[in-house]
């Protein structure tokens, strides 16, 4: 058997096991220490844009606590893209809230900002102002976060972003994860770059972010003894995790340039070929191009995607369809969503290609070799 090619792996840089060893040489083995001060302010210098960073266990928790801190309770309404991975939403049921999905459009995938603001004026027409509204920027591609704000703004409703995917990625220089009243990283282990496992939460409020950081380790106030005034939550980083996360800092840039690398290759051999769709930038957009991805119209190329994705499986090369879309997910299905058939069409159309930064040409020449047979 062949050696796996995965989607996108883990790629340490070097620098990772210097910090993780200095964690281990000052007993700062708990979530908390000199490297999450350290990674925060790594992230903070990143993202520019006088952003505030609480590191944290999860970008699922940053979610959470997110939607915690914009004040979300039991019964309220919260809008969230239909399509991306379930991380987005779960947490909206976490807080007791619905979620109200809101299909893409189709030069980003992301939220699309018209049936975003339909899909306001229907829900305050049946009672109910949303709480929050959640746009994701799938696979790295930012979302029209210009458009989505105008909106979010007009209503009065604060925009949460998951900019989980996007770490790196720019609108006209403004980095995804400084648009939302509240922002959300992710550093899993398939993600441009990993802590292991780990997230943050970002938001220009100050105060914002001190409030996460106290909620984060179990809303302890000020006392001698244990003195609790709120509910708190135990989603703080490791120290271990955000060792590995500053080292994994000294390597962004160039990994980003690798999965734009990537991604050039992949569109330079096949863009043209006959049904086949890849994921333009839009004027001014910058991805970082976390996973490349393609739709294929079959009626026009000849092939479906499943033909692709099992060739792929048949050489031990993973690749996988496109998020499928919330409202389709059973455990989703009975929520309010408002769309126009754009998602589904990408679920069923759309493929992730392997993208990760640690890909070799012999690996790169694996994967054409599948594709050069399918696609003729
Ligand atoms: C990975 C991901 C998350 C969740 O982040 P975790 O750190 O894995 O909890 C949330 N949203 C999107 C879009 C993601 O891709």
């Amino acid at each position: 058997m062949k050696s796996k090619i995965w989607l996108s792996s883990p790629h340490m840089g070097g620098t990772e096991e210097q910090f993780v060893k200095e964690a281990f040489e000052t007993n700062w083995i708990a979530p908390l220490g000199p490297n999450v001060n350290g990674f925060e302010k790594d992230l903070e210098l990143f993202l520019g844009n006088d952003c505030h960073v609480a590191a944290l266990s999860s970008g699922t928790a940053g979610l959470h606590l997110g939607l915690v801190l914009l004040g979300v309770k039991a019964g309220d309404e919260v809008i969230c893209q239909s399509m991306t991975f379930s991380a987005t939403a779960n947490p909206i049921t976490y807080v007791g809230a619905t979620p109200v999905f809101v299909d893409s459009e189709k030069d980003t995938w992301n939220m699309s900002p018209v049936l975003l603001e339909e899909a306001i004026k229907d829900r305050i027409e049946k009672g109910k102002k949303p709480k929050a509204i959640i746009p994701v920027h799938l696979y790295g591609m930012p979302a029209k976060m210009t458009a989505i704000s105008v909106v979010a703004k007009h209503y009065g409703i604060p925009v949460l972003e998951d900019a989980a995917e996007a770490l790196g990625s720019s609108i006209d220089g403004q980095k995804c994860g400084t648009f939302g009243d509240i922002s959300v990283l992710s550093f899993n282990g398939n993600k441009i770059i990993t802590t292991s496992g780990g997230g943050a939460l970002v938001s220009r409020n100050e105060d914002v972010v001190k409030d996460a950081r106290f909620l984060a380790t179990q809303a302890r106030d000020e006392a001698p003894h244990y003195e609790h005034s709120k509910i708190g939550y135990n989603y703080r980083m490791s120290n271990l995790c955000a060792g590995v996360g500053r080292g994994q800092m000294d390597v962004l840039a160039k990994r980003i340039a690798k999965r734009r690398e990537i991604y050039d290759r992949y569109h330079e051999r096949y863009h043209g070929k006959k049904g086949v769709r890849f994921l333009e930038e839009p004027y001014w957009y910058f991805s970082n191009r976390w996973l490349t991805t393609i739709l294929i119209d079959s009626a026009e190329a000849g092939f479906t995607r499943e033909d692709l994705r099992l060739a792929f499986e048949k050489e031990n090369i993973e690749s996988r369809p496109l998020w499928k879309p919330m409202h389709l997910q059973p455990v989703f299905k009975e929520y309010p969503f408002y769309g126009d058939g754009t998602s589904e069409g990408l679920f069923q159309n759309g493929l992730c290609l392997p993208s990760g930064s640690n890909l070799s040409d012999d690996d790169m020449e694996r994967i054409f070799k599948v594709m050069d047979e399918v696609m003729g």
